[in-house]
Protein backbone atom coordinates (compact mmCIF):
# COMPACT_ATOMS: atom_id res chain seq x y z
CA UNK A 1 0.00 0.00 0.00
CA UNK A 2 1.34 3.42 -1.39
CA UNK A 3 0.57 6.91 -0.39
CA UNK A 4 -1.19 8.52 -3.28
CA UNK A 5 -0.37 11.53 -2.70
CA UNK A 6 3.80 11.48 -2.06
CA UNK A 7 4.21 7.91 -3.49
CA UNK A 8 6.08 6.66 0.12
CA UNK A 9 5.19 3.18 1.11
CA UNK A 10 2.53 3.26 4.28
CA UNK A 11 2.26 1.29 7.22
CA UNK A 12 -0.50 -1.41 6.28
CA UNK A 13 -3.73 -0.57 7.86
CA UNK A 14 -2.87 2.71 8.78
CA UNK A 15 -5.90 5.43 7.71
CA UNK A 16 -2.88 8.31 7.21
CA UNK A 17 0.18 8.55 5.58
CA UNK A 18 2.65 9.15 8.07
CA UNK A 19 5.03 10.63 5.48
CA UNK A 20 2.61 13.55 4.41
CA UNK A 21 -0.18 13.38 6.41
CA UNK A 22 -2.75 12.48 3.39
CA UNK A 23 -5.84 10.42 4.41
CA UNK A 24 -5.42 6.89 2.71
CA UNK A 25 -7.02 6.86 -0.55
CA UNK A 26 -7.23 10.26 -0.71
CA UNK A 27 -5.01 11.52 -4.06
CA UNK A 28 -4.32 10.36 -7.32
CA UNK A 29 -0.83 11.04 -7.85
CA UNK A 30 0.44 7.64 -7.41
CA UNK A 31 -0.60 3.78 -7.44
CA UNK A 32 -1.41 2.76 -4.19
CA UNK A 33 -0.19 -1.11 -4.98
CA UNK A 34 3.08 -0.39 -6.94
CA UNK A 35 3.69 3.29 -6.20
CA UNK A 36 4.31 4.58 -9.44
CA UNK A 37 3.40 7.94 -10.88
CA UNK A 38 -0.29 7.85 -12.50
CA UNK A 39 -1.96 9.91 -14.08
CA UNK A 40 -4.76 12.32 -12.00
CA UNK A 41 -8.05 10.68 -12.95
CA UNK A 42 -6.56 7.72 -14.85
CA UNK A 43 -8.86 4.72 -13.88
CA UNK A 44 -5.99 1.78 -14.46
CA UNK A 45 -2.20 1.91 -13.30
CA UNK A 46 -0.07 1.64 -16.05
CA UNK A 47 2.68 0.77 -14.20
CA UNK A 48 1.03 -2.39 -12.57
CA UNK A 49 -2.14 -2.87 -14.57
CA UNK A 50 -4.34 -2.52 -11.45
CA UNK A 51 -7.73 -0.95 -11.30
CA UNK A 52 -7.08 2.40 -9.48
CA UNK A 53 -10.08 3.41 -7.01
CA UNK A 54 -12.70 5.19 -8.74
CA UNK A 55 -12.84 8.76 -8.43
CA UNK A 56 -15.87 9.21 -6.59
CA UNK A 57 -16.62 12.46 -4.70
CA UNK A 58 -15.54 13.36 -1.62
CA UNK A 59 -17.69 12.66 1.75
CA UNK A 60 -19.62 15.62 2.30
CA UNK A 61 -19.62 16.71 -1.09
CA UNK A 62 -22.82 15.33 -2.65
CA UNK A 63 -24.29 17.22 -5.65
CA UNK A 64 -26.97 19.21 -5.29
CA UNK A 65 -29.99 18.99 -7.70
CA UNK A 66 -31.00 22.02 -9.52
CA UNK A 67 -34.18 21.13 -10.17
CA UNK A 68 -35.23 21.46 -6.03
CA UNK A 69 -32.96 24.36 -5.77
CA UNK A 70 -35.15 25.83 -8.57
CA UNK A 71 -38.45 25.00 -7.46
CA UNK A 72 -37.53 26.46 -4.07
CA UNK A 73 -36.70 29.37 -5.47
CA UNK A 74 -39.79 29.91 -7.46
CA UNK A 75 -42.40 28.22 -4.55
CA UNK A 76 -40.77 29.16 -0.68
CA UNK A 77 -38.23 31.94 -1.17
CA UNK A 78 -36.67 33.69 2.04
CA UNK A 79 -33.78 32.48 0.20
CA UNK A 80 -34.37 28.74 1.19
CA UNK A 81 -32.65 27.73 -2.09
CA UNK A 82 -29.56 29.69 -1.46
CA UNK A 83 -29.08 28.12 1.92
CA UNK A 84 -29.77 24.49 0.63
CA UNK A 85 -26.47 25.47 -2.32
CA UNK A 86 -24.55 26.94 0.18
CA UNK A 87 -24.90 31.02 -0.89
CA UNK A 88 -24.95 31.62 2.69
CA UNK A 89 -24.37 35.26 2.13
CA UNK A 90 -27.00 35.36 -0.53
CA UNK A 91 -29.17 33.59 1.25
CA UNK A 92 -29.25 35.81 4.21
CA UNK A 93 -29.40 38.89 2.85
CA UNK A 94 -32.57 37.56 1.01
CA UNK A 95 -34.08 36.21 4.03
CA UNK A 96 -33.08 39.52 6.18
CA UNK A 97 -34.75 41.58 2.73
CA UNK A 98 -38.04 38.99 3.35
CA UNK A 99 -38.23 39.63 6.84
CA UNK A 100 -38.20 43.51 6.86
CA UNK A 101 -40.09 43.75 3.57
CA UNK A 102 -42.79 41.23 5.54
CA UNK A 103 -42.55 43.79 8.33
CA UNK A 104 -42.77 46.72 6.51
CA UNK A 105 -45.86 45.07 4.57
CA UNK A 106 -48.33 47.95 5.71
CA UNK A 107 -45.90 50.83 4.09
CA UNK A 108 -45.32 51.21 0.15
CA UNK A 109 -42.28 50.47 1.12
CA UNK A 110 -42.84 46.66 2.27
CA UNK A 111 -44.39 46.08 -0.68
CA UNK A 112 -41.26 47.42 -2.76
CA UNK A 113 -39.04 45.10 -0.92
CA UNK A 114 -40.82 41.59 -0.83
CA UNK A 115 -41.58 42.33 -4.84
CA UNK A 116 -37.72 43.15 -5.41
CA UNK A 117 -36.57 39.94 -3.43
CA UNK A 118 -39.20 37.93 -5.47
CA UNK A 119 -37.83 38.91 -8.66
CA UNK A 120 -34.47 38.29 -7.59
CA UNK A 121 -35.72 34.51 -6.72
CA UNK A 122 -37.86 34.42 -9.33
CA UNK A 123 -34.62 35.29 -11.65
CA UNK A 124 -32.48 32.71 -10.06
CA UNK A 125 -34.82 29.99 -10.18
CA UNK A 126 -35.47 29.61 -13.77
CA UNK A 127 -31.27 30.31 -14.06
CA UNK A 128 -31.36 27.28 -11.91
CA UNK A 129 -33.71 25.15 -14.12
CA UNK A 130 -32.16 26.70 -16.91
CA UNK A 131 -28.64 25.41 -16.07
CA UNK A 132 -27.64 29.10 -15.75
CA UNK A 133 -26.12 28.69 -12.79
CA UNK A 134 -24.47 25.24 -12.78
CA UNK A 135 -22.12 25.00 -9.48
CA UNK A 136 -23.50 25.49 -5.85
CA UNK A 137 -22.01 27.70 -3.19
CA UNK A 138 -18.37 25.27 -2.88
CA UNK A 139 -18.02 25.25 -6.32
CA UNK A 140 -19.36 21.62 -7.03
CA UNK A 141 -21.47 20.70 -10.47
CA UNK A 142 -25.36 20.98 -9.66
CA UNK A 143 -26.90 17.56 -10.40
CA UNK A 144 -30.50 18.01 -12.16
ZN1 LIG B 1 1.98 10.50 1.72
ZN1 LIG C 1 0.48 0.39 -10.12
Amino acid sequence: MYCRYCGKEMVEGAAVCVQCGAPKGAGTAYCPFCGNATAPGAVICVSCGRQLGAVTAVPGQEQKSKTTAGLLALFLGFGIYNFYLGYTGKAVTQLILDIVGILLAALIVGFFIIFGVSIWQLVEGIMLLTGKISVDGKGIPLKD
